[in-house]
């Protein structure tokens, strides 16, 4: 039995699904700030500021203009710069290092664990020199990175950590919203994450006022007051139109993430017993949201081919780490096992709120096929 021509595309996202779902109060909201002509600053930023805070259980939220910005604020507030150290990951995507390196300071790359994808904590005190400033663990694919053991340690030599939130916008870890687990943690809200924007977005959450003040000062000029800047600071701000679309989405936030768990519970269940295909595994402390769902697989070429051929569209995140990136030669020769492992194996199969039954089974019975020859 043939049913190849009768399938429908399996999008990797659908963004037009969900616009179609909230219309009407995405177009009210837009017509809002049009009408009241609050682009910039305003009513529509503190509102949606403050409703992030809360979502996110820290006290305060600072809208900026993307989640690279946000990094590199928090770099900035931070004083981290030349010959300065910070540990991260080079299994993540490019934004989470390049703030670290225009701001003169070099990555440390630590190996992430192989089953959260996440900064291995048991390889982080070795990383540390007396050059180190911070820790930035990322919250890859929405999965936590287990952070008790990592702020253990950060405490033990007083180092900040910043979380790279970007991908994990609700999810949990031991019942605490990633994103207030750290010193401060910076979010993206590119249109694809999990809490997406229609334009480029982003913010920083702490609880300590100080760096607060100081990176909403940094986003603005530098200003404390219209004319007065006490900083050198930059233009990155989080814009009207796109708090007002956020407020409208955050509401919905949870719904969304809890849609993507039954997706990935289901996934997880059709998918157990294929032969060479690893899904994901969540420790008990870790709530992810899902951001991606990605398994391993060793023939990942010949199984994305097939997916297409099936006409369901897949992605890899990340194909190659960071440190065997051309723009980082001094880094090619490092050897991070677990993590080019990972580049090397990894698929990201479609993973959004709007996924259908018919269209999980749809990729599954694609990998089934595959993997039978
Ligand atoms: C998306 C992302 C960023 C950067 O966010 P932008 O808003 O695109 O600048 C940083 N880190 C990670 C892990 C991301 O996924």
């Amino acid at each position: 039995m043939s049913v190849t021509s009768q399938l429908a595309t399996v999008p990797f996202v659908d963004l037009k699904a969900q616009y179609a779902s909230i219309k009407s109060e995405i177009d009210a909201a837009i017509e809002q700030v049009l009408t009241t002509t609050a682009f910039v600053k305003g009513r529509f930023i503190t509102a949606f500021e403050e409703a992030f805070a809360d979502y996110c259980e820290v006290k305060f939220a600072i809208g900026v203009g993307n989640g690279t910005d946000a990094i590199s604020l928090v770099l900035k507030a931070l004083e981290i710069g030349k010959d300065d150290e910070v540990i991260t990951v080079a299994h993540t995507f490019t934004a989470t290092v390049e703030p670290i390196v225009l701001a003169g300071a070099h990555p440390v790359f630590v190996d992430v664990d192989p089953i959260t994808n996440n900064l291995n904590p048991a390889l982080l005190e070795a990383a540390i020199t007396s050059h180190t400033k911070a820790i930035m663990p990322v919250h890859l694919y929405g999965m936590p990175a287990d952070m008790d053991i990592i702020n253990e340690i950060a405490s033990r030599y007083k180092l900040p950590v910043i979380e790279d939130s970007a991908q994990a916008a609700g999810t949990r870890y031991k019942g605490r919203r990633c994103g207030s687990l750290g010193t401060i943690s910076c979010f993206s809200f590119y249109p694809g994450k999990n809490l997406g924007a229609y334009g480029d977005g982003g913010a920083v959450c702490t609880n300590d006022f100080d760096l607060a003040q100081k990176i909403r000062m940094l986003a603005d000029h530098g200003r404390s007051d219209k004319y007065l800047h006490k900083l050198v600071g930059v233009n990155s701000r989080l814009d009207g139109l796109q708090a007002a679309i956020l407020n409208v989405k955050l509401a919905h936030l949870d719904d969304w993430n809890a849609a993507r768990r039954e997706h990935a519970a289901e996934y997880g269940r059709k998918l157990a017993g294929i032969i060479d295909l690893k899904v994901p595994e969540t420790p008990e402390w870790a709530e992810p949201i899902w951001h991606l769902y990605v398994i391993e697989i060793p023939d990942r070429t010949g199984l994305q081919k097939a997916l297409k051929a099936q006409q369901i569209d897949s992605g890899i995140h990340y194909p190659i780490p960071l440190h065997k990136q051309p723009c980082y030669p001094e880094y090619q020769n490092f050897s991070l096992p677990v993590t080019e492992y990972k580049a090397a194996t990894i698929l990201s199969l479609p993973m959004f709120p709007e996924l259908t039954s018919a269209q999980i089974d749809q990729v599954v019975e694609a990998l089934a096929t595959f993997q039978r020859g």
